[in-house]
């Protein structure tokens, strides 16, 4: 027996899973990731510091849909747009992607869900993971009271009258080309 064959593999989160086999075993897999093992998040990041808990379950739809859920929280270090100083973010998404093995079936995939290309031996897990984490940073993230640094307050819009030189929509546009 594989160790994709089980469920609910405790620990560190696999890397990588065999798809097909995950699937179709609606294999769970659950554990935490470093935030320093997933570089581009740290691009949004004031550290590296703290990790990501996740689960997620493979499984599939009434239609057949491959699919990929999961939810994932982390409490990571940005910078404070008023005081420049770290503030801790609770970062928290559930997800759920339809796995398809090329771009033309990602072209089909029901609209519904956000498509994940596998390969059909293999699907890398951690830049998914990022990838969900990437997409839930808050746009600006500040202190309720600077100085003040458990006191933590995100928002959509800025504190101040300030293009935030890092706008994680932005750059994952960019990374999409
Ligand atoms: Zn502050």
């Amino acid at each position: 027996m594989s160790t994709i064959a089980r469920t609910m593999n405790q620990g560190l989160f696999p890397v990588r899973v065999d798809p097909l086999k995950s699937v179709e075993q609606e294999a769970e897999f659950s554990g935490s990731i470093a935030v320093s093992k997933l570089e581009r998040l740290q691009d949004f990041l004031q550290d590296d510091s703290g990790e990501a808990q996740v689960e997620i379950q493979f499984g599939h739809d009434e239609q057949g849909t491959a699919l990929l859920r999961g939810k994932c929280h982390a409490h990571v270090r940005m910078t404070c747009q008023r005081c420049m100083n770290p503030v801790e973010v609770a970062l928290a998404t559930d997800f759920e992607l339809g796995i398809v093995f090329s771009d033309e079936q990602a072209k089909h995939l029901n609209k519904q869900y956000e498509p994940v290309i596998a390969d059909s031996e293999s699907l890398e897990l951690l830049p998914v993971i990022e990838d969900e984490l990437i997409l839930s940073l808050p746009m600006y993230a500040y202190h309720e009271k600077c100085g003040d640094h458990d006191l933590v307050h995100t928002q959509e819009e800025p504190p101040v009258e300030t293009e935030a030189p890092n706008n994680p929509f932005s750059v994952l546009e960019q990374l999409k080309k």
